[in-house]
């Protein structure tokens, strides 16, 4: 059976790795490789190889790095299709969701290709007599990433290409559930020119990523995935000395107010909500329909919902695929079992769905639920599947509400055709990406992309300028080119 490897030092290597992990094609549910799972042993090569690069990386020039990342986006764009067909065969997502993931990932690239203009720092002449000050931005030297599974190619490139832009050396450490793109990226990368160990890729668990936490030659952290374990990443990093930044779960609401055009709001819903199987940080999962836009709403969402095709992600007819594994299947099915128990009213039941030939794939179609209260566990608990669930409220101020108390504050949407209204959920909501009329706020590259509350761990958000922040840290220099001599013990003031 294939093993995926790790990649040190710009090669292919199991290191001294003998614990390995099952890597599934979620559409049949057979074992399709393994992965090496990294010891602290092999951590500890991958950064060493990182320190080694670090030091001649942050020494080249600004037109070089810029270079290389110009070539590594037309190496990514010129293998789009390969690396979505490697996302569909370990993810399950379908292929045109798989491309479009590769072209969110290419368009960080495309931003840092910017990067002698990101890092132009501050200059003040005349701070003082004869004193001019001045900023600067230095990269931290090795920085380490640590992916999930939803996005396994857009994730990293929300993180590697800035750092590495910026003169750090990363090491990734990406979901062991669909590992195989990350090797590739850092394929393509060296291709494109990137000395070796500027990247590097290690597989694994808990093991690894509490290494890298540890790792006294680890300056920051970046890490995307569920809360429980962004919140132990941030604890532990921060507290070994490190700059981290850990983006958690989600709950995300869609609020439809009554002047909304209730046909585009269904689709929106529709496509936000079972996407990618649910398993989007931005993905829908509840839907507050505001006063009496209720009834007429779920009547429309349910409507849709039925007639979605979920099929292998690389059949052509296919508008939603698998979930990615058998145990995350079966966990977010419970929760319509539970859905069920609480009471809440299932309009479309997904369960039971197999396509023909593919029987033993990781399948669960989408679920609708109407009536769904707070106290539900289908409403507290993200579920991150195809699982959709309608909240009932009376007016605006009653939806702002339920959205605040929440826990998470990732993404949230408000559909309305009143700009006011509009106006107002953007100012009053504590989430950290909204969306007028768009159900998946995703920023663009060039803005940077992080919630609130139990969705963030940290102050900075990633790409965009937060991303060039986060990965350099700043220098003030004061500077004079004195003539006269003179001793003065007084404390520096300016005149
Ligand atoms: P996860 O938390 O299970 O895993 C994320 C990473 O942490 C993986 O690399 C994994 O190997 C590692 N990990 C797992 N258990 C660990 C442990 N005990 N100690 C240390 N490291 C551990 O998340 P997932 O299931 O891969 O991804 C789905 C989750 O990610 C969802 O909660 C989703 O909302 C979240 N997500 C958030 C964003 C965002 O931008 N906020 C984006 C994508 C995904």
């Amino acid at each position: 059976m294939n093993t995926i490897p790790h990649w040190i030092d710009g090669a292919r290597t199991t290191g001294v790795s003998t614990r390995t992990s099952d890597v599934f094609n979620p559409a049949t549910g057979a074992v399709a490789s393994q992965v090496t799972l990294a010891e602290e042993a092999d951590v500890n090569l991958a950064v060493a190889s990182a320190v080694k690069a670090a030091e001649a990386w942050g020494e080249s020039s600004l037109s070089t790095r810029s270079r290389v990342l110009f070539k590594f986006r037309e190496l990514v764009d010129r293998h789009k299709d390969e690396l979505a067909a490697i996302i569909t065969s370990e993810h399950g997502k379908v292929l045109s969701d798989a491309a479009g993931e590769v072209q969110r990932g290419l368009e960080v690239v495309e931003f840092a290709c910017g990067i002698p203009h990101l890092l132009k720092g501050e200059h003040s002449e005349q701070v003082s007599r004869g004193v001019d000050a001045y900023s600067v931005r230095q990269p931290l030297g090795v920085v380490a990433g640590i992916t999930p599974f939803n996005f396994p190619v857009m994730v990293p490139m929300w993180m590697f290409p800035v750092a590495i832009a910026a003169g750090n050396a990363f090491v990734l450490k990406p979901s062991e559930r669909d590992p195989s793109a990350a090797v590739r990226l850092a394929e393509l990368f060296q291709e494109a020119g990137l000395p070796d160990g500027v990247l590097n890729v290690l597989h694994g668990d808990a093991v690894a990523v509490n290494a890298l936490l540890d790792h006294q030659d680890v300056a920051a952290v970046s890490f995307v995935g569920s809360t429980p374990i962004a919140r132990h990443v941030y604890a532990r990093g921060t507290a070994a000395g490190k700059r981290v930044q850990a983006l958690g779960g989600a709950k995300n609401h869609m609020v439809v107010l009554p002047d909304a055009d209730l046909d585009v709001a269904a689709d929106a819903a529709v496509s936000a909500g079972y996407g990618s199987a649910g398993e989007r940080c931005m993905a829908i999962s509840v839907v507050v329909a505001v006063g009496d836009a209720g009834d007429e709403l779920v009547e429309k969402i349910a409507d849709r919902t039925r007639r979605l095709v979920t099929l292998p992600g690389t059949d052509p007819e296919a508008q939603m695929g698998p979930l990615v594994t058998g145990v995350h299947r079966d966990r977010v099915k419970s929760y319509v079992d539970a859905g069920v128990g609480e009471g809440a009213v299932l309009v479309v039941d997904g369960r039971g769905h197999a396509p023909r030939g593919f029987e033993d794939g990781f399948w669960l179609a989408p679920t609708l639920f109407d009536h769904v209260t707070p106290e539900m566990s289908i409403y507290r608990d993200e579920i991150f599947g195809p699982v959709l669930g309608v909240v009932r409220v009376p007016t605006f101020d009653d939806a702002v509400a339920l959205v605040n108390a929440n826990q998470y504050g990732n993404g949230t949407a408000v559909y309305t055709g009143d700009g006011l209204a509009a106006r107002e959920y953007q100012r009053r909501v504590r989430v950290g990406m909204v969306g007028i009329n768009v159900p998946i706020p995703v920023p663009m590259a060039y803005y940077s992309f992080g919630g609130w509350k139990d969705s963030l761990f940290g102050d900075t958000h990633v790409h965009g300028a937060e991303g060039v922040r986060f990965y350099t840290r700043a220098k003030a220099i004061t500077a004079r080119w004195p003539r006269q001599h003179g001793i003065d013990l007084g404390f520096p003031t300016h005149g």
